[in-house]
């Protein structure tokens, strides 16, 4: 592995920026390494320099007008980027400029509010962040489009509630869920705790007088709970949380092997008015690599039931990069998904994160094919008449790409924009669920994670629905 140190004698906090531009050219930073990397502010300027075998490289200086802490990272990453491109002699892909963070729209809305009007966002963003032309736009579209759905308000608030069971575990998963308990008495016992946390929530609504435009029950794999569990989990919501502020109520049904009619039941009688069925691919190979203990059949029955129900939004999600899937088989899934005609399509890129199982491992797709087949994705999208309405990153994302979910106009999901862009409050119900609350400024929150461990949840649920109340009071 190709390591550096870093040196230097600034007040600010350079240990996310430096180490997020040095990793594009697999250089990681190390205590004694060999490689030293500099960075001085001298005269309203960031200059970058690197020293290696008795070789020193000077990077271009940076003019840094503005001492706070987004103008400094801006200004530090173009500097390492410049020197470390001078060192190695190579030109890196940047498809998201030097944007490494998971939410860079918040960016866009940043810029939006204090004072970059849309006409020169694109402009903007490719000229100080190095963002392509193609992305640059993509951000600006999105973030307009957020402004119409969700305008800012300090009232309303997203509702979570996190299941974390799933009926097996997926292979490229790192999400805390664990394999569902099989008999009643557990899962009703995990719900007595649900129903606990559900009721701190109502209080503090009340409290603070919040509204309820979303809420979203989630996973994990909600749907892997007992038709019996899973109706009493509907009930909990349904009675304490659809307040008339409500404008979408959506379920996490990704898993065709867990559904059933008796669910999709009793999802329409609650009220739920947007479900995600999500097939990740179209070919049964794929799906017995990764895990999933259901086939491309259970999937078309799945979606059959829900498209003939009485809930009007249907999501499916598709992943670009799972194992052993050349671009013709991505392709292949993205023109069959089309054909079902689904309101929202959700193109995820593969991320092996460590907890998961393929952690480490080759899965085939190159970056490019990679590149290729997420535009591919926006191309079947556009033809859907669907438009993109809101996009994520994640850290070791194959090609540093994005998650981009699609829909068609009027299908978009608020909650996910709420999620997404942390301009509004979301509280999270559930083991590691977050919630957030957004500072005045709009850019800046407060954040309460649950416990990822159930036991941990369960035993102190008390105290943690105590903790939300004063994130609330701070
Ligand atoms: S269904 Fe989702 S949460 Fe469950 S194991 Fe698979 S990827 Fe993870």
């Amino acid at each position: 592995m190709k390591t550096f140190c870093l040196r230097h004698n600034l007040e600010f906090d350079l240990t996310r920026s430096v180490p997020d531009m040095a990793a594009l050219f697999a250089y990681y930073l190390a205590d004694g390494a060999d490689v030293i990397l500099r960075v001085d502010y001298n005269d309203k300027r960031f200059i970058a320099v690197l020293e290696k075998d008795g070789k020193v490289w000077l990077s271009s200086p940076v003019i840094c007008n503005e001492l706070v802490s987004g103008e400094i990272s801006r200004c530090v990453k173009l500097a390492v980027l410049d020197v470390f491109n001078q060192m190695t002699g190579q030109a890196v892909e940047l498809p998201w400029g030097i944007l490494t963070g998971v939410r860079p729209g918040k960016l866009a809305h940043k810029l939006v509010d204090s004072g970059t009007g849309f006409a020169m966002l694109p402009d903007y963003l490719q000229e100080k962040y190095l963002l392509p032309q193609e992305q640059a736009q993509l951000l600006t579209n999105i973030c307009k489009l957020q402004k119409q759905l969700v305008p800012d308000a300090n009232n309303e608030a997203g509702i979570y509630i996190g299941i974390p069971f799933c009926p097996s575990k997926c292979s490229y998963c790192s999400f805390p869920s664990g394999i569902v308990p099989k008999d009643e008495e557990s899962q009703q016992n995990f719900l007595n705790f649900i129903e606990q946390d559900v009721k701190n929530v109502v209080k503090l609504l009340g409290m603070h007088r919040l509204n309820v435009t979303s809420l979203y029950i989630g996973g994990g794999t909600p749907t892997s709970l007992s038709e019996t569990a899973f109706a009493r989990l509907l009930k909990i919501a349904a009675d304490n949380l659809l307040l008339p502020s409500i404008r979408e109520f959506t379920v996490e049904a990704g898993r065709p092997d867990c559904f059933s009619k008796g669910k999709l039941a009793a999802m329409e009688a609650v009220g739920v008015n947007r479900i995600s069925v999500n097939p990740q691919t179209f070919h049964d190979k794929t799906l017995k690599l990764i895990g999933r203990a259901h086939t491309i059949d259970d999937f078309y029955r799945a979606y059959e039931m829900t498209a003939k129900s009485n809930i009007p939004v249907i999501n499916t999600d598709l992943i670009v990069g799972l194992t052993g899937e050349s671009e013709e088989d991505i392709a292949y899934s993205l023109r069959k998904a089309a054909e079902l005609k689904p309101h929202n399509l959700t193109v995820h890129t593969l991320t092996l994160k460590r907890d998961s199982a393929l952690f480490g491992t080759q899965i085939g797709l190159t970056t490019e094919s990679a590149v290729r087949m997420v535009r591919k994705g926006a191309e079947v999208a556009g033809e859907m008449g669907m438009h993109p309405y809101y996009l994520y990153r994640q850290h070791y994302m194959l090609g540093h790409l994005a998650n981009i979910g699609y829909a068609l106009p009027g299908t978009e999901s608020i909650y996910n924009v709420q999620m997404m862009e942390e301009r509004h409050t979301v509280i999270g119900i559930g083991p590691s669920s977050a919630t957030k609350l957004p500072h005045a400024d709009g850019h800046h929150i407060s954040r309460l994670s649950m416990p990822k461990n159930i036991f941990t949840y369960t035993t102190n649920i008390q105290q943690l629905g105590e903790k939300r109340m004063l994130l609330f009071k701070e």
